[in-house]
């Protein structure tokens, strides 16, 4: 019952936050290390593709720290920067001489597309071997034959923070809230290899809240600001938090953030929105063990994840 679990809240707990910028800079590291010796070794270095279609300002600020990212770990990249007007052809074209090029180890088409591309055709034309994103057909049959290649970053992400952050998975009780092929379905099937018994929630659930509850792992991807509140959360629970949600209306932050909205309101003040994951922060704190922030939680595992991608990719074409 949820009344009987959250009456029993110690009012002075706090979750513990998990410091997912240290494993993310661990993890770039490993990639900076392996990358020399694949130098070293080879003498190959690894080569990144990025591809922007159009002008959304959060895909461009994604796009950027994935170069910016590459750079610090000593990938080359390169960023192919298209206007919206883009058409299915030109991209295709592109992709196909990106597939070409040997010394391109990783294409990476920033997603959401323009309406008028079809995303999924898109996805389909990269090669296997160079989807360092890990959507393609292929690398997901991979992944649900439970033989997984190049794994999507930001479920993958997760496991190592789990696994770095010593949080058992075989066993546990995990609920996935989300079922999209970018987070949900794939921590799905990483979370079952792993031996977690795996709930799926979505949409459509009849009661979110009687499936969450149960889990000692929860992980939520719905893009829904702060939706997830105590009564979803088993107290002790380790809550992962990938939504990503610009928040602009003060009201809203107040009532996410309790005792520290000023300082999210400020940044609404200052910059018109703040970032908002898909977990109610004050409310979480009060019943959860652990759970990731928002800034500065999963997103910058997804892009240490690319690099360790990227790497993988170069090493299985050519190392
Ligand atoms: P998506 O493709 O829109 O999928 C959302 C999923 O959430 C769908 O399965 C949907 O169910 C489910 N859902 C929506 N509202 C719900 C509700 N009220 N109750 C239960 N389930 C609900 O989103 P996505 O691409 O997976 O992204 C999810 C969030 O993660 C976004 O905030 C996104 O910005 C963020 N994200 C962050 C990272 C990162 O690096 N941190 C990476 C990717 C995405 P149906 O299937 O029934 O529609």
């Amino acid at each position: 019952m949820a009344t009987q679990s959250t009456s029993n809240i110690d009012m002075a707990h706090r979750a513990q936050l998990l410091d997912v910028a240290a494993v993310a800079t661990q993890i770039k590291e490993e990639a900076a290390r392996d990358v020399e010796r694949l130098w070293q070794d080879h003498q190959v270095r690894p080569r990144l593709a990025a591809v922007l279609v159009g002008d959304d300002p959060a895909s461009a600020v994604y796009v950027r720290n994935k170069i910016k990212a590459s750079e610090e770990v000593g990938i080359r990249s390169e960023h192919h920067a298209l206007p919206a007007q883009t058409s299915s052809m030109e991209l295709l074209d592109l992709i196909a001489s990106l597939n070409e090029r040997e010394d391109v180890d990783g294409i990476l088409v920033q997603l959401p597309l323009p309406s008028e591309i079809q995303q999924q055709k898109i996805i389909e034309a990269i090669d296997p071997q160079k989807d360092v994103d890990g959507f393609h057909p292929i690398n997901v049959g991979r992944l649900a034959l439970g033989r997984p290649s190049l794994v999507p970053c930001t479920p993958a992400g997760v496991i190592e923070l789990l696994d770095r952050s010593g949080i058992p998975i075989a066993g546990a009780s995990a609920c996935v809230v989300g079922r999209s092929q970018i987070v949900g379905r794939p921590m799905a099937q990483l979370l079952l290899q792993r031996d977690a018994t795996v709930t799926i929630c979505h949409s459509r659930t009849l009661d979110l809240a009687a499936a969450t509850r149960e889990a000692d792992l929860l992980v939520v991807a719905i893009g829904r600001p702060g939706l997830i509140g105590r009564e979803h959360i088993k107290p002790g629970a380790t809550v992962i938090d990938v939504g990503m949600n610009n928040v602009t209306d003060e009201a809203i932050a107040r009532k996410l953030f309790g005792g520290e909205a000023e300082k999210r309101i400020e940044a609404i003040r200052k910059r018109g929105y703040t970032l908002v994951g898909d977990v109610n922060p004050a409310e979480a704190d009060a019943v959860a063990g652990r759970r990731t922030p928002v800034p500065g939680g999963v997103g910058l595992l997804t892009v240490a994840m690319l690099m360790r991608n990227t790497l993988k990719a170069a090493k299985l074409r050519r190392g």
